[in-house]
């Protein structure tokens, strides 16, 4: 007994959860389109009365036409039965333009409240943590607040319009059977438990099912994207991959499609049994109120009023319920959207941050950094240690996976370190405010985004803050290299790069290097971090390149990650990393003179170009 009525509490209380989350609905559809809904409530409530209306109408209408049968065409004779028939014809017209009208009015509201969702949306996927990213619950998490924005805004105020309506049609339909007797509205509700029953477990068995299926369904959206997406197709069709990732998509879609279809012949089952049972109350009150009618207890019109109340009580009763049903599903819907734009990001700054440096005086330190990435035990630094002195250019040099770009990440404060600590002119990263901090640097990332857009934008996007300027952006172009690209393009800095839009040109991943490298130079903030800038130029551009660096990072703090020593060699200082943390320290002559890993290293490229050239025909 107290399990089930702890059973039922916790049953209530996710019930009431689930009912704040329409709650917040209703607010989210206020703030996107308060007008419209104004308006869209009034329709509903007019709507709602009508159909109650022409139940009534039909009565008196059955009634005098009866008074009226064998009358002839009298005026007074006519006159009774004309005036019920053209008010019943009047309302079918204004249903059917209210109809139209109530359409229109929710399309309005419907995008309205969409875009104001996806709003909500893509602020929130922009504040959380970068971390957020990075794990499997925090993706399926995004993709069920996001795959079902549009659709759900769209159902819900459907739903919730429906719910409205026939409610009140209900209530007005039920108040004109209370005269033939208080227990037919009681029976005429009754009559549809089970298939309220039916409505709410299917609901939650597909919320379940579509809650189980979420990481199948990413699965399925993968293989999609790698079977139709532009990137991918060169790869597909040399190594002939595309049988392999069908298959895959196939198999997980069966899987998918079955457990499905297994769903809706239960529903549909349990639906039937409702249905039949809702019919069997039906017959049984019709043929009460039929044996009434025969003992002349009834008038005709009565009858024609209880067998349209009934039935159409019973047709309300449905879509109501399905009105319900959905809105249940859609309240399921909405917890995935609202704890998803709940979550609240952890790399916050503080209330009254210190302001970050315009220049640096003192550099950059990393104090005693051990950090492991969300979810992993494994340390990507361990007891780092790093200073960059003010105005110089450190190079940041060893084997993949020594932790050189985590290094960059912690620096733009995308994660905090686990232990030790970061500092800017001696302050702490933390005590900073993270905008202040990441727009004091500029960054070409390992990755970096190729835009669909022109080049010119491509280079701005380094910094939207301030108005773009053609004589600036040309500036950061010769700095990155990205000149000579735009000058080749038959629309020069107004070309649209990439294929996917009409117009749009394709850039080897060289060139495309040069414009990103103009974008981080474009931004001039006090801090530059490269991380691989020449990787994909080839040693003419790189040599090029290099001599002009110098040139651009004059006066600020720059931290480069490469594996070239052409390029390592120009640094005031270049550390070796191993394993997380600093193993080698100095200039390109004090770490070969030191005959360390750096030395090593370069010797046996060294030696690597030289066997090379002795095998080289003559
Ligand atoms: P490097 O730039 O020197 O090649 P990284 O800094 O990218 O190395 O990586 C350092 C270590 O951190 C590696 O062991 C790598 O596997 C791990 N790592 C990098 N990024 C992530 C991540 N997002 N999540 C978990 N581990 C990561």
């Amino acid at each position: 007994m107290n399990r089930r009525a702890t059973g039922l509490a916790s049953r209530l209380r996710r019930l009431s959860e689930k009912l704040s989350y329409l709650s917040r609905a209703v607010q989210l559809i206020w703030a996107a389109a308060a007008g419209w809904t104004v308006l869209w409530a009034a329709l509903l409530v007019v709507q709602g009365l009508l159909p109650a209306a022409t139940v009534y109408l039909t009565k008196i209408l059955v009634d005098n036409l009866a008074a009226a049968l064998g009358a002839g065409l009298s005026w007074a004779a006519v006159h009774p039965v004309l005036v019920p028939a053209l008010l019943m014809g009047g309302i079918l017209l204004l249903t059917e333009v209210l109809h139209g009208v109530l359409g229109w009015v929710r399309a309005a509201q419907a995008e309205l409240v969409q875009d104001h969702i996806k709003t909500r949306i893509h602020e929130q996927a922009a504040r959380v943590d970068l971390a957020f990213y990075e794990t499997p619950e925090q993706s399926d998490r995004m993709a069920r607040a996001n795959s079902e924005a549009s659709t759900r805004s769209l159902s819900l105020l459907q739903n919730l319009g429906g719910l409205v309506q026939n409610l009140l049609t209900l209530l007005a339909v039920a108040a004109l059977l209370v005269p033939y007797s208080i227990w037919l509205p009681v029976i005429l509700f009754v009559s549809t438990v089970p298939a309220l029953w039916v409505v709410l477990r299917h609901n939650a068995l597909h919320h379940a099912w579509w809650e189980e299926t979420t990481e199948d369904r990413r699965w399925a959206g993968y293989y999609d994207q790698v079977l139709t997406y532009p990137f991918p197709a060169a790869e597909l069709r040399l190594f002939g991959l595309a049988g392999h990732f069908r298959e895959g998509y196939m198999g997980l879609r069966r899987r998918l499609r079955a457990s499905r279809l297994r769903l809706m012949r239960n529903q549909n089952l349990a639906q039937v049994g409702a249905a039949t049972a809702a019919l069997a109350v039906t017959a049984a009150t019709l043929a009460w109120m039929a044996t009434r009618a025969l003992r002349g207890a009834a008038t005709l019109g009565d009858l024609a009023l209880f067998y349209q109340a009934f039935n159409q009580g019973q047709r309300l009763m449905r879509s109501l319920l399905g009105s319900v049903g959905q809105l249940y599903g859609d309240a399921l819907f909405l917890e995935h959207l609202f704890t998803f734009l709940d979550l609240q990001p952890t790399l916050q700054g503080p209330a009254r941050p210190r302001p970050a440096p315009e220049a640096l005086r003192d550099g950059i330190t990393f104090r005693n950094v051990t950090f492991c990435y969300p979810g992993s035990t494994h340390r990507a630094l361990d007891a780092f240690d790093l200073h960059v002195p003010a105005g110089k250019t450190v190079a940041l040099v060893g084997p993949n996976g020594a932790g050189k770009t985590t290094v960059t990440k912690l620096l733009c404060r995308f994660y905090d370190p686990t232990g030790g600590a970061i500092e800017l002119d001696g302050v702490d990263l933390r005590r900073l405010d993270v905008d202040e901090l990441r727009r004091r640097c500029t960054v070409l990332f390992q990755y970096p985004m190729h835009y669909f857009a022109t080049v010119a934008q491509n280079i701005a996007m380094g910094d939207l803050k301030t108005p773009p300027s053609r004589e600036r952006i040309e500036r950061a172009a010769r700095g990155g290299g990205a000149h000579e690209v735009a000058a080749q393009l038959p629309q020069g800095y107004e070309t649209l790069l990439g294929k996917q839009f009409r117009g749009g040109a394709e850039l080897s991943g060289g060139q495309w290097q040069r414009i990103t490298l103009a974008r981080a130079f474009y931004r001039e903030a006090p801090i530059v971090i490269l991380d691989e800038p020449t990787s994909f130029m080839d040693s003419w551009a790189e040599a090029q390149w290099l001599d002009r660096f110098r040139e651009l990072v004059r006066g600020r703090t720059a931290l480069i990650i490469t594996h070239r020593f052409t390029t390592a060699m120009r640094a005031d200082l270049i550390c070796v990393m191993d394993a997380g943390r600093v193993v080698e320290a100095g200039t390109h002559r004090e770490l070969l003179a030191r005959d360390g890993l750096y030395a090593a290293s370069w010797t046996a490229q060294m030696q690597a170009e030289k066997d090379l050239s002795q095998k080289v025909p003559e």
